[in-house]
């Protein structure tokens, strides 16, 4: 195979994702001729899993916000999400006929509720502006002249020359996906740093083992966990959905908590706890009130049924457990002490926990190509030239809600607009 061949004039983008795929859109729409290397045998793989297969494109939160969901380099980011918003984004989708419609917490889904219909848009948009895709092309090196990014080449053998390149093979999560760190060592050769990469928006994993099974498939509405290290010093705390899995915990508030977690562990942190705040709009002393009226209306009733009143009947056995007379016990043998520690009880469930699932199954790569070498206005390598970068490659990570995505289209766009000599003003 001999791609692009000396065609120096072009733009050639190694990762058909939805970063590789924006930024093709765009260079294209800005006159170049565009080549895309994408060594699956389709596009947008990961994409049309995302989101439970339904792909959560965007949010409509304001831009601050926007910047304040994106705790790995929010700041840098600030440039490309105002140069190509979530609103430019939405009508670009409109304009491939990929209609969209918002959920709670300002999710914007593609109003057929399928993943895959987006990617297919996106590639029969790019095939239609002339984007040569060349698929089974993964990209194994990149080609210089001097200090000039030149092309790349791939494992077959291909040479693609061009005159700016743009690296959108995403991180190293859900590598079935295809997303396999290739860029990484590609921006290296480059001479540009790594950051090294953690799991982000990746389960949690608790020690106690039992207690996972027993709970299993559980899910608390709108809990707050917080995590402390082994000193006892509070770390962080999210609000959110909960689910107990056999091996710990998931659900929007753990997968927030994530990327402390293996940032802790990652750096020799010691033993974490969580402590799961079950009912965190009731005081302890209002829930301990509650329970002695409630005891002195019902005597004869078990203090279980009494708890079980108040949580999910898994959880009030698993929390009953833990005080002899809670177990057994009728609510007329109970004191105010005893009522107290049962408020305690029912309030907050503490877990160890241990790391985080591998990196493998994160949704997202904490890491990666260091923010310090590129040029938040353009994505272009501040260490060679015609070098661009777009996509989760970069040193870049948000939480759930369509951040993530958002930051592949927005730098995916200036990458391309950049890489094809018509930056976004
Ligand atoms: C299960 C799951 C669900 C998710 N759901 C959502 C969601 O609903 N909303 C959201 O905002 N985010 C979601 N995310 C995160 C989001 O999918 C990613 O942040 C986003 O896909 C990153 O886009 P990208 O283009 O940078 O990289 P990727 O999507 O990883 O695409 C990179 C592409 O480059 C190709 N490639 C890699 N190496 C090479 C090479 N050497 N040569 C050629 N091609 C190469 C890969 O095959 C791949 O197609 C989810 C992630 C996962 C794992």
């Amino acid at each position: 195979m001999n791609g692009a061949g000396k065609d120096l004039s072009g733009v050639l983008v190694i990762g058909g994702g939805p970063a590789g795929m924006f930024a093709a859109a765009a260079a294209s729409l800005s006159g170049a001729r565009v080549t895309l290397l994408e060594k699956n045998g389709r596009p947008g793989r990961k994409m049309s899993i995302a989101g439970g297969g339904r792909c959560n494109l965007t949010n409509t939160a304001s831009l601050p916000e926007f910047i304040k969901n994106i705790p790995g380099n929010g700041k840098f980011l600030f440039g490309a999400l105002s140069r190509f918003s979530n609103d430019d984004c939405i009508n670009f989708f409109k304009s491939l006929g990929v209609r969209t419609k918002e959920e709670e917490h300002g999710q914007v889904f593609p109003a057929g509720g399928r993943a895959g219909d987006v990617v297919t848009a996106l590639e029969k948009y790019l095939l239609g502006a002339g984007v040569r895709i060349f698929y089974r092309a993964g990209a194994t090196e990149l080609l210089f002249a001097g200090r000039r990014c030149r092309g790349a080449g791939t494992a077959g053998g291909g040479v693609f020359r061009s005159k700016s390149v743009i690296i959108a093979t995403g991180g190293a999560s859900y590598p079935q996906t295809g997303s396999t760190g290739d860029g990484y060592l590609l921006a290296q050769q480059a001479g540009h740093r790594i950051v090294p990469l953690l799991p982000g928006l990746s389960p949690l994993c608790c020690r106690d083992k039992q207690l996972c099974g027993q709970l299993q498939g559980l899910s608390l509405k709108d809990i707050v966990l917080t995590l402390f290290d082994g000193e006892g010093k509070r770390i962080a705390a999210e609000q959110g959905d909960v689910v107990f899995t056999h091996f710990g915990v998931s659900g929007p508030a753990a997968l927030k908590l994530s990327r402390a977690v293996s940032t802790q562990t990652a750096a020799g942190g010691g033993s974490l706890r969580l402590l799961a705040d079950v009912l965190p709009d009731v005081a302890e002393d209002a829930l301990a009130g509650e329970l002695l009226s409630a005891a002195a209306a019902q005597p004869g009733k078990s203090i279980l049924n009494l708890i079980k009143q108040f949580l999910p009947g898994r959880l009030a056995i698993v929390q009953a457990g833990k005080l002899p007379l809670a177990q057994h016990g009728k609510a007329g043998q109970a004191g105010k002490e005893t009522w107290r520690k049962v408020a305690r009880l029912i309030k907050y469930l503490p877990l160890a926990v241990t790391g985080t699932r591998p990196l493998s199954e994160a949704m997202v790569t904490v890491g990666g190509v260091s923010v310090d070498g590129i040029d938040p206005r353009t994505m272009a390598s501040r260490l060679a030239e015609g070098l661009y970068f777009a996509g989760e490659v970069m040193d870049v990570d948000a939480y759930t809600g369509g951040f993530n995505m958002q930051i592949a289209f927005s730098t995916g766009w200036v990458a391309g607009r950049s890489a094809a000599g018509r930056p976004c003003r």
